[in-house]
Parts: C-alpha cells; structure tokens; sequence
C-alpha cells in the first residue's frame, strides 16, 4: 500500500533540512553491522542467472499448462481442481520472479533486468489465461455446490474460484471488454501525468529563513513547524496560493478521470466508480457509510485535540488568534528514543512476543540479519520508502534509528509474517491476497504493539511522553483520514449526478465534509482546495478509504487486544494465518466478532482515544 503516512523519520530530516535538528551523533549500525543488514539474493533466490531463468521458463511452461484448459473450464469437478492447483504454482513462481525483480532494483535502481523479465512473463501470463475468467461466467452456484460435495479438496479454492465468478454478472460481451481493454490508456493514462504536469509547472513561493531560501511547495510540511510564526505563515500562504493556481487544471483532470471511471461501472451495473471498488473490495456502500457516520458523530475529540493544540500555541508564541500552521510544531518536554538496527530488532521481536510462538519463531527467521532476508542500509541508488514482498523479506531504505524506522520495521515484518503463515497452512502464495484494508490493518496492529511493549518498558518520562504523543497523533489521524475519504466518495457521487463539472464544484464538496469533521474547514475558506494536496485521487483512484478501514481495525485488534491479550492473540493468528477462505467481512465477523456495520463499531476504541488523550495533557501540565 503506498505509505501516506508522514513519517516520523521523515519529518525529523525534513527538520534537519532546515538546520534545527538536534546534532547528536547517533550511530544505527555500530561496529560495522551496516554489513549485516543487506539482502543474500542468493541465498534466498537463485544461486546464478542459469537457476532465475530455470524459474522465468518454469513461469511459462505452468502459463502453457493452464492453456490446455481451454474451452473446458468448469466442465467437471476434476479439471476445476487441476486448473487451479496449476493457477497456485504459478502464482508462487509469479511471486519469486516478482519479489527477486523488485529487491534487486530496490537496492540498485540501475538494474532493471530481472523485474522487466518479470513484467514480461507477467504480461504473457496475464494474456495467455484471459480464458479462465471468461469461461467461468458459465459456472453456476448449482454446478459447483454439485463439484463441491463430489470432490471434498476442491474446498480449498472454493473462495478463490466465488471471488472470480461473483464478478461475471459485472463482465460486459468479450468483444465490450477487449475495447475497454484497448481503449483504457486513452482514457485514464493522462489524468495523474498532466496533475503532475500542473504541479510542476507551478511556482509556488519562497520562503526565507535561516539564510536560505525554501520552495513552499515542496517544504511545506517542514515550513509549518518552523519555530518562527512569520515563516510558518509565509510558507502557509505561498503553498495556498500555488494550490490555486494549480487547481483549475487538477479539477479538470479529475473530474474527467471520474466521469470516464463511473462511464465504466455504471456499464457493468455499478452506481459509481466508487461503489465499483467497494464491491471489488468485499465492502458494502452500508459499512462505510456506518464508518463515515460514526467519525463525523464522534468528531468532537479529535476537535477537542485540535483546540487543545491550539491552547498549547497560545501559551508558546504568547498569541491569541493560532492558526492551522501553529499546532504543529514539535513538542517541549518529550525526547524520542533512538535504536540501533540490532535493538530495533530484538525490540521488535519482544513487542510482537504476544502474538505467540509460530509468529515469533517465523519473525525471529526473517530478522535474523544472518538470513539475508532484509535490506534496511541506506546508500547511493536505492528506492525511497519501505516495501515487503509476500514472505520473501523487506526493503526499506535508510533505517537511522528513528521510532518512525522501527515502526516501519514493526510493519514491513508484520507483512511478510501475515505471507509466511498463510504459506505454511495452506501451502500457496495465492491465499493470502486479501483486500488492502485487511492486509495492512495486520501491520498496523504490530506497530500498536511496538509502542505499547515501548511504553511498558522504556523508562524515561520524556521518552514515554514521545511515544504517547506519537500514538495519541496516529489514532487523532483518524478523523483526518475519514475526511479525505468521505470527500473521495462524495465526489464520485457529485460527478455522477452531474452537479460537479470542474474545481469550484470540488472546493464545495470538500468545505461540506471538511466541516463535518474539522474545526478549520468552518472557518478558514483556504481550505476549501485541500482536496488537490492528496495526489491519491489522481495516481490511486478510490483507494483512500482503504486507510480508514485499515486504520479502524488496528485500532479495534489493539483494544480488544487490551481486554483480553492471550485469548484475542489467539483467535487473531487464526484469522491471520487462515488466509483468505472466506469473503474479508465474514473473516472478521466470524474469528473476532469485529462487524462493520456494527452502529456502535467505535464505541470502546474511542474510550482508549480519550484516554491516551487525558494521558497528554495530563503528562504536559507536569
Ligand atoms: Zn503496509
């Protein structure tokens, strides 16, 4: 899932940029363990190039396999059960080639071979067995009740074979779908690159400060916490003003992206583009409304937090009138623990110690640095950010120490363990693809379990207090988070009945659920074009609310987790380790009773919200 998360880490060099960063000489690999931390690709893939395309050509031959089933599929219980035994070997080469490719350009952006290998064969793949789901339009719900009760091992593709067919009602004509096909470049290609474009093109207004001058586009999250009240200002206002000018172009792409994405679902039977998703997502339009419902009703903390920041502003700059760029700077009184990669490693392995012992023998494998299975040393061409690949390992681009890199560490391996689980139980890759909610909401519990195992243990106050604070900002994202999303959603409603045509009808949309959520969208019509800050809408349609869920669900794993934590571990690595068998919702439903249509689905982790929150301001009057 792409990161959106400003990162701790992140922030913390964005600071440094701006020369106000404490200068503590902190070493994240002494005694020369930067050696340790690197992938053995060797080791854990192929021994030389002759064993890579041993595997690309086992890809194609399986590819060539499940072409003999041509004009058969679904024909008996016996041939569904071997077509899809061959569609999970190929998935599992699918996922070494793609996992090899991705870690080899990963840690050396120059080498691109094996991962344009991989897109080649994946293309071939994808092509090749464009049948399967076309012929499985035949297979009715009577049919393979029937190939079920003949053939008791075909259960175990049962979820796979239902999450294909369940999308035959949705499919147009062969001769509808290879148009599209055909036609979708021209149609969605151009949107994110001319928003780019826009961007690009756009001055946005320096700002001065300590001797330099800074671009107020690229440094704006940087410029806001500045310690002086004028630069944060002027770094506030030229970012607004840059966001103007660009959204005259932003609306217009948008709202064509929209308008072609919603041309296409309501086709396949679908009220929007975003109710599209939903379904392909195993959501219903009921639950995230539920969701949206619950967050805008409950929308008073998080305004209490915003007033609280504010409060703290005053006091500091001795103001009266804080504004949106005076409650974020950094906080007085907390010091933020740093890490060696080994302690973060061995942290890691404590905190994540409830979650029993099939997991913390699977993580104490993969963190082991001996197993060459990550690759967190910084250097010259490597990627940015931090990535997994199915149980294989993790990248992750300059671990130094921060609580943020740990975090991230926490995550990453959450990831791959979720991969290795469901490997090890049901014996392929392709059982554990589930949709993006579920999958980080897994990795987002482990890093509640880091900083709860960090709060219980480290022993300095303003250490704690960091970890609180960070915490307390995490779970207040939520609202944030929710906004966004809502917006997303009302925007597709609003370009389907017509009523929005270009930026002005986005500003509207986004102050109307701006309010809803926060204090400053009543107040402040700057606000009103926050909407273009979120390249999401244009790079990764409708997938924002994935971060809402993803998000509420950690948080709900981590309170039920506080109630009971031998007994929820328990049933949680069920889940986790069962993989996909069933549709997410049920999943959830059945193994921890978390239902998101649920009206009072927030009530108890909102009690934890308030309570870190009483906790801070408690903390900061000492
Ligand atoms: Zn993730």
């Amino acid at each position: 899932m792409p990161h959106n998360l400003l990162h701790f880490s992140l922030i913390a060099a964005l600071l440094f940029c701006l020369g106000f960063a404490k200068t503590q000489a902190f070493e994240p690999f002494p005694e020369g363990q930067d050696k340790l931390f690197h992938f053995n690709l060797q080791k854990n893939f192929y021994k030389d190039d002759a064993a890579h395309k041993a595997d690309v050509e086992k890809a194609r031959a399986i590819i060539t396999e499940i072409e003999k089933h041509k004009g058969k599929v679904g024909s008996s219980a016996k041939e569904l059960n071997e077509l899809f035994t061959l569609i999970s070997d190929y998935t599992d080469v699918f996922y070494r080639l793609y996992a090899f490719g991705e870690f080899r350009e990963a840690i050396n952006t120059k080498d691109r071979g094996p991962i344009e290998k991989f897109i080649e064969v994946s293309a071939e793949g994808q092509s090749k067995t464009a049948f399967v789901k076309v012929e499985l339009k035949g297979l009715t719900e009577e049919k393979l009740s029937a190939f079920l009760k003949e053939d008791p091992s075909l259960k175990r593709f049962e979820y796979a074979i239902r999450d294909t067919t369940r999308m035959s009602p949705h499919l147009l004509s062969q001769e509808k779908e290879e148009l599209l096909a055909k036609l979708r470049p021209a149609r969605f290609e151009w949107q994110e690159a001319i928003f780019q474009l826009a961007f690009d093109r756009t001055q946005f207004g320096k700002v001065e400060t300590g001797g330099k001058s800074y671009d107020a586009g690229t440094n704006y999250e940087a410029l806001i916490r500045n310690p002086d009240r004028k630069v944060r200002k002027a770094g506030y206002d030229e970012y607004v003003k840059g966001l103007r000018a660009v959204s005259d172009v932003a609306g217009f792409s948008l709202v064509r992206l929209m308008r072609s994405s919603n041309e296409e679902a309501q086709m396949r039977g679908f009220g929007t583009s975003f109710d599209e998703s939903l379904f392909n997502e195993y959501l219903t339009r009921g639950a995230v409304e539920n969701v949206f419902s619950q967050l805008r009703a409950t929308s008073g903390v998080y305004n209490d937090y915003q007033r609280y920041k504010m409060d703290v502003a005053k006091l500091r700059d001795k103001i009266t009138d804080p504004n949106l760029y005076d409650i974020e700077l950094p906080p007085t009184g907390v010091e933020e623990p740093k890490f060696t990669a080994m302690e973060a490693v061995d942290t890691v392995k404590k905190a994540l110690a409830p979650l029993g012992p099939k997991y913390g023998a699977e993580l104490s494998a993969l963190l082991d640095p001996a197993n060459g299975r990550l690759d967190i040393v910084g250097g010259p061409f490597r990627r940015q950010g931090a990535f997994c690949e199915a149980g294989f390992g993790f990248f992750q681009d300059n671990f130094q120490g921060f609580l943020g890199d740990v975090s991230t560490l926490a995550h990453e391996s959450g990831h791959a363990i979720h991969h290795r689980l469901v490997l090890l139980n049901r014996g392929g890759e392709m059982f554990s693809q589930g949709p993006p909610y579920l999958t980080e909401s897994f990795s987002m519990f482990n890093e509640y379990l880091l900083k709860d195992y960090l709060l219980k243990t480290l022993k300095d106050e303003k250490q704690k207090r960091a970890i609180l604070l960070d915490q307390l900002n995490e779970q207040m994202y939520l609202w944030e988070l929710g906004r966004r999303a809502e917006f997303e959603m009302a925007a597709y409603d609003g370009v389907a009945k017509g009523e929005i045509t270009n930026a002005e009808g986005f500003n509207k949309v986004c102050s109307e659920v701006g309010k809803k959520y926060d204090i400053f969208f009543g107040t402040n019509r700057d606000l009103e074009c926050w909407w273009i800050r979120k390249h999401h809408y244009w790079s990764v349609p409708t997938y924002y609310k994935n971060y809402v869920v993803a998000q509420i669900l950690a948080m709900k794993y981590f309170e039920l987790y506080k109630k009971d934590p031998e007994g929820f571990s328990k049933k949680y690595i069920a889940m986790v380790e069962c993989g996909l068998d069933r549709d997410s919702l049920s999943l959830l439903k059945d193994f921890l009773g978390i239902d998101l249509n649920d009206p009072n689905l927030l009530g108890d982790t909102l009690k934890m919200v308030r309570e870190n929150f009483e906790l801070e301001k408690t903390g900061k009057k000492k």
